[in-house]
């Protein structure tokens, strides 16, 4: 079968290609190279199975030829991150709204089979709830947020209009070998990797405390593909998460070393933890890879981040002056 991965050069992206072509699909991959990289899917560059176009999903019209015979579209290229975001709102409306109508649009005019949306758990804000339901009140606290709820509202739309089998999953606190490594101050685990190959210590926010509902790649790169061979799932908004909950302190437990501690930032949660009772109840879905697990498979991929910035505490401080500014006033 002829499937279409949205920013298949990324994290999630190229785990999800991986795993496509492990089931024997022919699978093409559009990505416009802003933060993927092509070498996350240098091992399947003999793969005959594999196309890749770089091309920018923002621009209208620009991707629409791609689609030609594709059964099943996976909508993960978005820009990610929260500073980036404050900064650059109208890049990433561009990226992560007019993207995902335009991929959509190429979806019904091709007239693909199925589509899954990859969303995020940052809809929820600071929920009043954990484990968080997809029920949960709609609070982004910040343009990234914001842009991919409402690509989550097209996606929904597109099925409810246009009948597209569509499908949103809600992804909490990615983590994996390729997770981004690119210039921006971003997710914890490439900041903290980074750290360590370079003997600094972990800059932990706040107490560290804090827990994230931490989820290993592979398990989300299943979630997906099962979301998009279920016609259950068509139409619905799904949590995907680990089914735990891991505090930073843990995670520095885990990988070893000293710690230096940085300031609360505004606007993140304590917690986050999603509810997982619908996806577990819609697809017979659940998480395989324990966080102990996930973690080892992180220190034995550890060179991936020999590349990655070197961040401390005075360049965060610098990083993250617009977070503090602007999120900070309330
Ligand atoms: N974090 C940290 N040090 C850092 C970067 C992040 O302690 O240098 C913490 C952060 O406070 C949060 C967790 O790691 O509690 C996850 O942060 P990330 O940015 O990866 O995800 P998000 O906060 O968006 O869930």
């Amino acid at each position: 079968m002829k499937v279409l991965v949205t920013g298949g050069c990324g994290f999630i992206g190229s785990h999800l290609v991986d795993a496509l072509l492990d089931r024997g699909n022919e699978v093409v991959v559009i990505d416009n190279l802003s933060t993927g990289r092509l070498l996350n899917l240098d091992h399947q560059k003999e793969n005959p199975k594999l196309t890749v176009h770089i091309a920018d999903i923002g621009e209208y019209g620009a991707i629409d030829e791609f689609f030609a015979g594709v059964k099943k579209v996976y909508h993960i290229a978005a820009l990610a991150d929260i500073v980036p975001s404050i900064q650059r709102p109208l890049d990433y409306h561009k990226a992560n709204v007019d993207g995902t109508i335009n991929v959509l649009e190429a979806s019904r005019k091709a007239g693909v089979e199925r589509l899954v949306y990859a969303a995020s758990s940052s809809c929820y804000g600071i929920p009043d709830n954990y484990p968080t339901a997809e029920t949960a009140e709609i609070r982004p606290e910040y343009p990234y947020a914001t842009t991919k709820w409402i690509g989550e509202q097209y996606v929904l739309n597109w099925h409810k209009v246009y009948g597209l089998k569509t499908t949103s999953l809600r992804f909490f606190n990615v983590y994996g070998p390729r997770s981004r490594t690119s210039g921006t101050y971003g997710a914890v685990f490439g900041v903290f990797l980074a750290q360590k190959l370079n003997n600094k210590p972990y800059t932990v926010v706040g107490d560290g405390k804090q827990t994230r509902d931490f989820t290993y790649v592979t398990d989300i790169a299943d979630a997906i593909i099962t979301a998009s061979e279920s016609d259950d799932a068509v139409g619905e908004v799904m949590n995907v998460g680990s089914e735990g909950t891991y505090s930073i302190n843990r995670l520095v437990e885990l990988l070893g070393g000293e710690i230096t501690y940085i300031p609360k930032r505004p606007g993140e949660p304590d917690c986050t933890y999603a509810d997982t009772t619908k996806i577990k109840q819609i697809l017979n879905w659940t998480p395989k890879v324990s966080f102990e697990d996930g973690v080892k498979n992180m220190l034995d991929n550890i060179d991936y981040w020999r590349e990655a910035p070197l961040w401390e505490p005075d360049s965060i401080a610098e990083a993250t002056k617009d977070w503090f500014k602007y999120l900070g006033k309330k």
